[in-house]
């Protein structure tokens, strides 16, 4: 290799050497033909642009052929879809930046059937009228949570923004002071309390919130009183809180309503040892809250989307408010929601989150082995996985995964490639953790590592 000639100023021999655009251009009729001429044209200043710099540095200028193969993948990269399918090796079942919930077959096929063409969204097919959008989700979340009537929207985020606007504006909210959360992403619950044009009005300190302070703070302006699920954290030790029958009460003696946001919403058939603890939407509405939110795309398995159940009456001015209209759910969002919400009407609904998190340690050990050994220089390790999300932060979920040499390196040629391979860094080793990787991926995931392994 060339000795680099910093200082001396660029080579000029090996500048001149290469080729023009307009010869280039010539010499890729293939390229022109598949994406345009304009396109080629900037590839192929991109990739003389990247030589000329090489051989600033010192490298011996590329010919015609080595410039146009840096064009051509250049090109295709371009072409290929940003968001593109990806196999989660992180062992976050509910991963936020890699879509949250994956959708089970059910709400796939529904999906698939909703846009293939036209669809029924607004339309009532027994009397040829307009129709309501949620009249496929509603009647299935009454029968899964036993509420009256819901309301569903884009996200649980918007579902609280839509219910304390609709119920509090101009008044006052009552929320503890241990329950004041920011969930990630920039969502928190003064702010929305704030959005919605309502003033909050904390109680109690962070680690204990009584009763008797709810009492105090109620007044003539009060609207609501509120319960947040601590969700992505917890207290431990000296704490209270009351729990939401103690609330409910409190809160019909001064007529008014206890909207609980449960942040993520389960449903039932929550695998036993997941579901320690956590409070189905049945069991809260149940306990006397009258309305509750909760997401789609978390423990309940399905699409981003936000729910508001219970009472009708409570909910009719969320249904009216201006609000409705530019948080509603589109079409395949619903199709997904409606797809996972019969798939939870099974005694043992199939939904991959449900599967990720119920799944007992040996069987992901099992996977993991037979990653394992379609892999040289793979090493099978212990591993911990969560359900992520802001749920179940508690839980603990040991998991399995498989060790590969090449750290950050093999970690980025994995994002890169398609579908893009996420595991995770540690001590100079890729560990690629095998509770959120579906047995049917495996053989994908073997392919994809050993291209990227390969010299
Ligand atoms: C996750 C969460 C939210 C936000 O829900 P999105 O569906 O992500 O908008 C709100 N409140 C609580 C308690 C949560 O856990």
């Amino acid at each position: 290799m060339a000795s680099p000639r910093s200082g001396a100023g660029p080579s000029p021999s090996g500048l001149r050497s290469l080729p023009s655009v307009r010869l280039l251009l010539e010499q890729a009729p293939h390229l022109r033909q598949a994406h345009g001429h304009a396109a080629v044209a900037g590839a192929l200043r991109g990739a003389l642009q990247a030589a000329r710099a090489a051989i600033r540095a010192g490298a011996p200028p590329s010919g015609p052929e080595a410039l146009i193969q840096r064009a051509a993948a250049a090109l295709d990269q371009a072409a290929r879809p940003v968001l593109r399918r990806a196999i989660n090796a992180t062992g976050i079942v509910l991963h936020t930046n890699l879509g949250r919930a994956p959708l089970g077959p059910a709400a796939r096929a529904a999906v698939t059937e909703a846009m293939e063409g036209y669809c029924t969204l607004e339309f009532d097919v027994a009397s040829g009228r307009r129709g309501e959008r949620t009249q496929g989700v509603e009647p299935l979340l009454r029968r899964l949570t036993g509420a009256e009537a819901a309301v569903c929207v884009n996200n649980n985020a918007a579902a609280m923004l839509l219910a304390l606007t609709a119920l509090a504006a101009g008044g006052e909210v009552v929320v503890s002071r241990g329950e004041l959360v920011e969930i990630g992403g920039g969502f928190r619950i003064p702010d929305i309390i704030g959005q919605g044009g309502a003033r909050l009005v904390e109680v109690g300190t962070t680690n204990r919130t009584r009763l008797a302070d709810y009492r105090a703070a109620i007044g003539p302006a009060t609207r609501v009183l509120l319960k947040v699920h601590q969700s992505n954290f917890r207290i431990i030790g000296f704490t209270e809180a009351p729990d939401t029958a103690a609330l409910a009460g409190l809160a019909h003696e001064h007529g008014l309503p206890l909207l609980v946001d449960l942040g993520s919403g389960v449903l039932h058939g929550l695998p036993l040892a997941a579901g320690a603890g956590e409070p189905t939407v049945g069991q809260c509405l149940a306990a006397g809250a009258d309305l509750v939110a909760f997401s789609g795309d978390k423990l309940l398995g399905g699409p981003q989307a936000g729910i508001v159940a219970g009472d009708a009456a409570l909910l009719a001015p969320l249904r009216r408010h201006p609000l409705m209209r530019a948080l509603r759910l589109d079409k395949l969002s619903l199709a997904a929601l409606e797809g996972t919400l019969r798939a939870s009407l099974a005694p043992a609904p199939d939904l991959p989150v449900l599967r990720m998190l119920g799944e007992d340690a040996a069987s992901v050990q099992a996977r993991a082995a037979r990653l394992a050994a379609l892999l040289p220089g793979a090493e099978l390790v212990a591993s911990e996985a969560q359900a992520g999300g802001g749920a179940l932060p508690a839980l603990p979920l040991p998991s399995s995964a498989v060790a590969l040499p090449g750290g950050e390196a093999l970690a980025a040629r994995l994002r890169q490639g398609t579908p893009a391979v996420v595991g995770r860094v540690q001590g100079g080793r890729l560990l690629l953790d095998l509770r959120t990787v579906d047995e049917a991926e495996v053989p994908l995931l073997a392919e994809r590592v050993r291209a990227a392994m390969a010299p």
